[in-house]
């Protein structure tokens, strides 16, 4: 059955939820929630709120935890058509920007097929949020003019990485933890140089958000030191230099302006 059988006013929202603050969510966000009769969420969605945000709405915990897939991508797209096609408005709330990494679009595309009316909310991604809350720009004038947002969910192959590594700017990357040595090898094989500086930014916007920086050639010792672990964003290049360690001493700024001043 679609939309058109059901003869239902049922439409579905994808919405981004920011990276887990509540002030990064979208005034746009925050009114398809208040609106929402039903609402399926994720694990980093930005939850603790929900119940306020979304008064009216039915709450359905669909999020995943790494190696244990709860509830399958096959099921969340039926759930959401399900409830769709019964007439209700369904936000689908997902954790950034829902069309980054997020199965967003194939959700869209589910909707497509049974003909429910769908729309997309975007939200502010980790991608960007998480290493600004460090304190580390993407892009600085003179420093990294590009960045690339890549996912480290499955090894990069060497095209990729010969890419990454020409293309000579920042590098960001989502779902990193458990390719981090696959990835700062076959970045050094192709040529990248081992004092290439590195953060990795763990569960950005909680009380136990935590940086970690080293460089290329020993990132992988100072992550297994700190038991680094998922969910973190990890930045790779010159401008995780810039990243503020708190030293407000007038010569330290000074001399980190008249550095930077110099390469533009
Ligand atoms: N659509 C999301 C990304 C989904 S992939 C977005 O736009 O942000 C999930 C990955 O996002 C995690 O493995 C992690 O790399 C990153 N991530 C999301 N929220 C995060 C947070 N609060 N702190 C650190 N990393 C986060």
């Amino acid at each position: 059955m679609n939309a058109a059988e059901s003869g239902t006013s049922g439409r579905v929202t994808l919405v981004g939820g920011g990276p887990g603050a509540a002030g990064l969510l979208t005034i746009a966000a925050v009114q398809a929630l208040f609106e929402a009769e039903v609402v399926l969420f994720d694990r980093l969605a930005p939850t603790d709120d929900l119940p306020a945000l979304a008064p009216h709405a039915l709450l359905i915990d669909v999020g995943k935890r790494p190696g244990n897939h709860a509830i399958s991508q096959g099921d969340i797209e039926q759930l959401i058509v399900q409830h769709a096609l019964a007439g209700s408005r369904v936000v689908r709330l997902k954790g950034g920007d829902p069309y980054i990494f997020g199965r967003g679009s194939e959700e869209v595309l589910a909707c497509h097929m049974r003909g429910i009316p769908v729309t997309v909310i975007s939200g502010v991604t980790s991608a960007i949020s998480v290493p600004a809350t460090a304190g580390i720009p993407l892009t600085h004038r003179g420093m990294s003019h590009a960045f690339t947002v890549i996912s480290g969910h499955a090894p990069l192959t060497e095209r990729e990485l010969q890419g990454l590594v020409l293309l000579d700017s920042t590098i960001v990357v989502l779902m990193g933890v458990g390719t981090l040595p696959t990835l700062t090898q076959g970045l050094l094989r192709h040529g990248m140089t081992t004092d290439m500086p590195v953060a990795i930014i763990e569960r950005g916007f909680s009380a136990t958000q935590r940086t970690t920086i080293a460089d290329l050639g020993t990132i992988l010792g100072e992550a297994a030191r700190a038991s680094v672990a998922s969910p973190a964003v990890l930045v790779i290049g010159e401008v995780v230099r810039l990243a503020f360690t708190g030293d407000t001493s007038a010569e330290h700024l000074i001399s980190r302006a008249g550095e930077f001043a110099a390469t533009v």
